[in-house]
């Protein structure tokens, strides 16, 4: 028997109003899903903004019921049918609609499709990999889309400013991180000013009101950016894009305040601008390696500790909630063993 958190919905509206829970439960090994020739016994996972989602049923991410939730976990490989992996193999997952239509890492255990995973790169513990999770393995598809337009146009470190917005979230803290830890000039934008001395501490050098961004601006804007961490989408992608210097680039992988893009085509056609779309559910596994094993080199621990909160299986269910409320700092490390 294993423990791991349960989504399900009720057939019956009328006698639950909510219809839709996630509880914790005892989970016998026998109920893992067959669509998967590897077995993982999960030591850490973690809670994106997805997994809040998917906790509360806030948007319909979760397609099949019961479904154990959690978009990624670490942890030690205990039986395999594939050729890449053995018993004892440490691995890490993300994407590929784990804990969306396939039972994911909220779980002592998981059962997934040896094609998904990633081995656990040397010198990074499963907790410190999911301290960077998902949220943070994006930002650093972000970061390297936004190195390699960098490398391609000779810009060097430090030249001009870049904007990372939703700073003080999962992909922005750890974006912060890591383009200070680069050499860049990093000005965060956020909605909570009291974590300027957070967002200092993880290497911005400037602190912006995300007010400044999130309503409707000009199509074109004072340039300032040489490049862009999104994270927020809506009018503040269309800021950061209209507010880019001539040949810059945008890397957009969010959309916390919206799915909408109301912008024009002015940056791209008179200042060369490009937008890089960043999707990390389906990316290839040679873009997975190389954003892992930059992970594991190219951030100080202390500065992922600062950022990294840790909470139980158990309150792993408040904590969908508060990510949805914009109250959650960093990124969150659930001990699925606690
Ligand atoms: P978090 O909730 O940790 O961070 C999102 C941040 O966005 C918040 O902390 C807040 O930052 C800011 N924000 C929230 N609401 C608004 C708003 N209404 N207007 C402006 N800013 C807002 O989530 P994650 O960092 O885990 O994920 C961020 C986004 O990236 C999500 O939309 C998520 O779905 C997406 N994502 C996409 C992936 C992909 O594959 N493309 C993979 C992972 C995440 P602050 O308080 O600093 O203003």
């Amino acid at each position: 028997m294993f423990k791991a958190l349960l989504v399900n919905k009720t057939s019956d509206p009328k006698t639950d109003s909510a219809g839709y829970r996630c509880t914790l439960a005892e989970l016998d090994e026998a109920q893992l899903p067959l669509a998967g020739d590897v077995t993982v016994r999960v030591e850490w996972s973690t809670i994106n903004y997805k997994d809040g989602l998917a906790i509360t049923g806030k948007a319909p991410v979760v397609r099949s019921f019961p479904l154990v939730p959690g978009i990624d976990f670490a942890g030690t490989v205990t039986a395999s049918d594939h050729p890449r992996w053995k018993a004892g193999d440490r691995v890490v997952l993300n994407g590929f609609g784990v804990g969306e239509t396939h039972w994911g890492g909220l779980s002592q255990m998981a059962r997934v499709k040896g094609d998904w995973l990633v081995a656990l790169p040397n010198g990074l513990s499963a907790r410190d990999a999911m301290a960077f999770g998902t949220a943070g393995y994006t930002a650093m598809l972000c970061v390297q889309a936004l190195q390699r337009h960098w490398d391609a146009a000779g810009v060097k470190p430090g030249q001009d400013e870049v904007l990372v917005t939703g700073a003080s979230g999962g992909v922005g803290s750890v974006a912060v991180a890591l383009l200070a830890a680069l050499g860049h000039t990093v000005v965060a934008s956020t909605g909570r000013l009291d974590e300027s001395e957070y967002l200092k501490g993880l290497g911005a050098s400037e602190v912006i009101d995300r007010a400044a961004l999130s309503a409707p601006g000009k199509p074109l804007q004072k340039e300032r950016w040489i490049g862009v961490v999104d994270s927020v989408g809506s009018h503040t992608l269309a800021n950061a894009c209209a507010s880019t210097r001539y040949g810059g680039a945008v890397a957009a992988c969010g959309l916390a305040q919206g799915m909408d893009f109301p912008a024009s085509v002015a940056p791209f056609i008179l200042r060369g601008v490009t937008l890089y779309g960043i999707d990390s559910v389906m990316a290839p596994l040679a873009r997975r390696e190389a954003a892992w094993a930059q992970l594991a080199q190219g951030l100080d621990r202390k500065k992922l500790a600062a950022i990294t909160t840790e909470v139980t299986l158990a309150e792993a269910i408040a904590c969908g909630e508060k990510i949805l409320a914009g109250r959650v700092r960093g990124r969150v490390v659930v001990n699925v063993n606690a």
